[in-house]
Parts: C-alpha cells; sequence; structure tokens
C-alpha cells in the first residue's frame, strides 16, 4: 500500500513555482498576484484562506485579502469582484464559499472574470474543461489529477466511481476522469444520496474518489482488493487530544479500509494541500497568460 503524500507533493510543486517566479522577476516581469475574498468568520474559511495567503508568501507571490462582514450586500461584493476584475496588477480572483444565505452563489462566480478565475468555477471555465480545451482546471480535481500522474496511478481502462456529485469536486471530477487524457480514460460511475446499492457499486471501484462530508462514511467492506481511494472529505471534529480543540478527519475509515488499498490519500496531508498548490499554479498560469 503507497500512501499518496499530498503535503509532500504539494510542497514540490510550490517549489517549482517558486522558481518560476524568480525567473519570471528576474526577466524584469512582475510577481504573480493573488486576490482572495472573505466574508463573515466562519473559522473553517478562515483557516482555508489564510493557508492560501501564507502559500502565496511561500512562493513569491503578491497576496491581497479582502475581508467583508456577515451583512455584506450582494451588489457590494459584486462591486469588488467587478473592480479586481478590472485591476490589471491583479492575476487571480477567488471567493472563498460558503457565503451567507442572502448572497446567491452561482451570481458571484459568473461575475469573476474567466481571465482571473483560478478557482476554476466559472460556467465557461467548467465548459472549456469539459472540452477539454485549455482552462484553469477547478483546484481540488486538479490537485487529485495530479497526484495520480506523479504516482504513476493507472487510470486508463480502470472503472472510477466518484461519491458525491458537487460543482466543486464530484462533478468535474468525473468528466475529468472521463476525458481521453492521461490520467483519465476511466470509465466512471458518479454517485450521490440517491444512488441506490452504493456498496455493490463501491465494491466494483479500480479508482474510488470521496467527497461527501460524513465522516468515515467508507469502510473496508465497500471497497475490493487493490483500490486507489482518493478522501477528499474534510471535516472538523472536536478533540480533547489536539491544542486547538478540533481535528481533521475525512470521509474514509482509514484505519480499516488502507489494508485493502494499492494507493490511498491520508486526511489531513493529502488532498487539501494538493488544492492549495494547483491554486498557485493556475495564478501562475494567470500571470503568464498561458490561457486567456
Ligand atoms: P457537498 O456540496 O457537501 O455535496 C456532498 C455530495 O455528497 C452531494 O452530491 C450529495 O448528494 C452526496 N452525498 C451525501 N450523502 C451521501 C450518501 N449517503 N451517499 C452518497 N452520496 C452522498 O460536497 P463538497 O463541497 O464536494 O464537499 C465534500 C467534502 O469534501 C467535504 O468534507 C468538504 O469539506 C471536502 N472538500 C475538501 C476539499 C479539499 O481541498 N480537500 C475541497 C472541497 C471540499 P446529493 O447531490 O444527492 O445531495
Amino acid at each position: 500500500m503507497i500512501i499518496l503524500e499530498g503535503k509532500k507533493t504539494a510542497n514540490d510543486i510550490k517549489g517549482e513555482i517558486a522558481i518560476e517566479v524568480a525567473a519570471l522577476v528576474n526577466a524584469g516581469g512582475k510577481k504573480p498576484h493573488l486576490a482572495a475574498i472573505l466574508v463573515g468568520v466562519d473559522g473553517a474559511s478562515e483557516t482555508y484562506v489564510s493557508a492560501k495567503v501564507k502559500a502565496c508568501e511561500k512562493v513569491g507571490f503578491d497576496s491581497t485579502l479582502v475581508r467583508f462582514n456577515n451583512e455584506v450586500t450582494e451588489e457590494e461584493l459584486l462591486t469588488e469582484i467587478d473592480k479586481i476584475n478590472n485591476n490589471d496588477a491583479i492575476d487571480g480572483l477567488i471567493v472563498q464559499l460558503p457565503l451567507p444565505k442572502h448572497i446567491n452563489e452561482m451570481k458571484v462566480t459568473e461575475m469573476i472574470s474567466p481571465t482571473k478565475d483560478v478557482d476554476g468555477f466559472h460556467p465557461v471555465n467548467i465548459g472549456r474543461m469539459a472540452l477539454n480545451l485549455p482552462t484553469y482546471l477547478p483546484a481540488t480535481p486538479a490537485g487529485i489529477l495530479e497526484l495520480l500522474e506523479r504516482y504513476q496511478v493507472e487510470t486508463s481502462g480502470k472503472h472510477c466511481v466518484v461519491i458525491g456529485r458537487s460543482h466543486i469536486v464530484g462533478s468535474p471530477m468525473s468528466i475529468l476522469m472521463a476525458r481521453n487524457t492521461n490520467p483519465g480514460n476511466c470509465t466512471v460511475t458518479l454517485t450521490h444520496s440517491r444512488t441506490q446499492n452504493l456498496k455493490e457499486i463501491t465494491k466494483t471501484a479500480d479508482i474510488l474518489i470521496v467527497a461527501l462530508g460524513k465522516v468515515e462514511f467508507v469502510t473496508a467492506d465497500m471497497v475490493k482488493k487493490g483500490v486507489c481511494i482518493i478522501d477528499v472529505g474534510i471535516t472538523r471534529v472536536k478533540s480533547d487530544k489536539t491544542k486547538s480543540g478540533w481535528k481533521l478527519l475525512g470521509d474514509v475509515d482509514f484505519g480499516s479500509v488502507k489494508k485493502m488499498c494499492s494507493f490511498i490519500t491520508p486526511v489531513p496531508g493529502g488532498v487539501g494541500p494538493m488544492t492549495i498548490a494547483m491554486l498557485l499554479k493556475n495564478t501562475l498560469m494567470s500571470a503568464k497568460r498561458v490561457i486567456y
């Protein structure tokens, strides 16, 4: 069994990006610049955004964090996005989700210029992904592809089962694994809360990508021997054993399942760090005008 070490791989990628940034700056170019908008004071969102800002510093990017309180109106938020869209100094823009209920997330996503949409959530970029055109891939699925590629996990002709059909993970993942690319060329089954006989389906998976947000949902009896498991889930649970008072758990019961696996990602230290590395990669691509 091989652990797909997202943390180490993400650090390798950050090192590669830092070298490219230094070369850009030495050639007289400007540093790539990522802007993040954070609404409210949700603990998890705060953690994710500060990790992204820290990662920018690590690779030599500039970053801007724009904060709004929970009462911000949709119009104020859209106006800020428009301002950043038109600011030539900024290459990438992300709005940390979830947003308060009175704000329409799709409207916000659509307001971000596709050219600066380094999260890869804009319908234009999702469409380009589906058509296998150059684009910013959504960061979490892109991170999973990168892990599969760097660990040379064979995907062609395999049965890939995805649990969860969110717009940011499950759905794009299913499209990417079915494309005629490497990694890709899988026969894909996309499952969700209405799927019947889930266990019968997961037991046929060569590659199982789990993104439903339910702690330790996948157990050893749900998988076949030799499976490659990608655990996307991150849930904070209270813990009296950590200094912070909480710990992170995945959607897979790692302890029981690992003995069945050829490859498996840990939580934490698996998909999470890869997501941030891919966000940086997309921002670098934007700064270099690779796609648009
Ligand atoms: P989400 O929007 O919360 O959607 C969950 C999906 O799981 C839905 O499609 C839902 O089906 C499906 N589901 C729920 N219960 C199920 C069941 N019993 N059997 C089969 N499917 C079921 O998902 P998300 O935003 O993708 O997040 C999923 C998890 O990944 C969360 O823990 C999140 O924190 C984590 N995450 C991690 C990263 C990272 O960087 N590592 C990035 C994003 C998300 P329906 O559509 O039918 O409701």
